[in-house]
């Protein structure tokens, strides 16, 4: 997999410069989009994941143009937003289930393997009945993990995930972000914390007001400080 970034930028109808002749290029692995609040990150994000379009410039996914081609590329999709929420009563196997379904899953038993399967990877199996709203805030953050893993996307798009989770939950979130990181997909993690990217990512970039500010290697950036 490969995701070009081509002078991409993003001017909001208020004329908020979001994003500025950004160029980037993402391969297979964990790459870190690291910057403040305010840099652009979520702008990024809803642009790659096809919730918006570019105000100029594109994005391209193997070749293919992001806009055009988004119906396609859609299906190759993961995301969990920023403040993903349970509203429902579901319990969490219900849930999956129901997340499976809008994946275009048709058979039940087909998704009775691949909730149970994805229940157990993030390690919520043991908590299959509990209602997803009452969960605490790191199994409800890998939750919202599974449910963007359900239909097996190439790309996989995650927005702050580790923001309000105690350390141990964080370290255990980045672990499972790891270990989904196989090599035919590309992993993209947003976050203002350092830690998540400098632990896990080969790759990044870091935004600042809307502006690419570095790319490369987490350590190099380190050393560069
Ligand atoms: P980050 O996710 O890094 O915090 P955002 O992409 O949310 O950054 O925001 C980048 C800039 O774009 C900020 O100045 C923000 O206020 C602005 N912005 C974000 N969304 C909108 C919007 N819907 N309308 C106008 N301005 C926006
Ligand atoms: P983020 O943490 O991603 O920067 P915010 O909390 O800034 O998100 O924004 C939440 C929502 O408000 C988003 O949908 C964003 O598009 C919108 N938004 C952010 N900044 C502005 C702005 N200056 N004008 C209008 N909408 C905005």
């Amino acid at each position: 997999m490969k995701i070009t970034i081509d002078q991409l930028s993003k001017i909001y109808p208020n004329g908020n410069r979001a994003l500025n002749d950004v160029h980037l290029e993402i391969e297979n692995g964990m790459f870190g989009l690291l910057g403040p609040n305010g840099a652009g990150k979520s702008s990024l994000m809803r642009i790659l994941v096809t919730l918006m379009k570019p105000s100029h410039g594109k994005v391209t996914v193997n070749g293919y143009d992001l806009v055009k081609n988004r119906k396609e590329i859609r299906k190759m999709l993961g995301y969990l937003p920023q403040d993903f929420r349970f509203f429902s009563q579901l319990t969490t196997h219900e849930f999956l289930d129901y997340a499976a379904r809008l994946a275009g899953m048709k058979s039940g038993r087909e998704r009775a393997s691949a909730v149970d399967k994805m229940l157990e990877e993030v390690g919520l199996f043991e908590a299959r009945d509990r209602q997803a709203n009452r969960l605490s805030g790191g199994m409800k953050r890998r939750l919202g993990i599974a449910q963007a893993l359900i239909n097996s996307p190439k790309i996989i798009i995650v927005d702050e995930p580790t923001t309000g989770l105690d350390p141990e939950e964080r370290i255990r979130f980045r672990n499972l972000l790891s270990t989904i990181s196989t090599n035919d997909v590309i992993i993209i993690l947003s976050t203002h914390i350092v830690g998540d990217i400098s632990s896990t990512c080969k790759n990044m970039a870091l935004l600042n007001r809307g502006e690419l500010a570095y790319s490369g290697s987490p350590d190099d950036l380190v050393e560069q400080c």
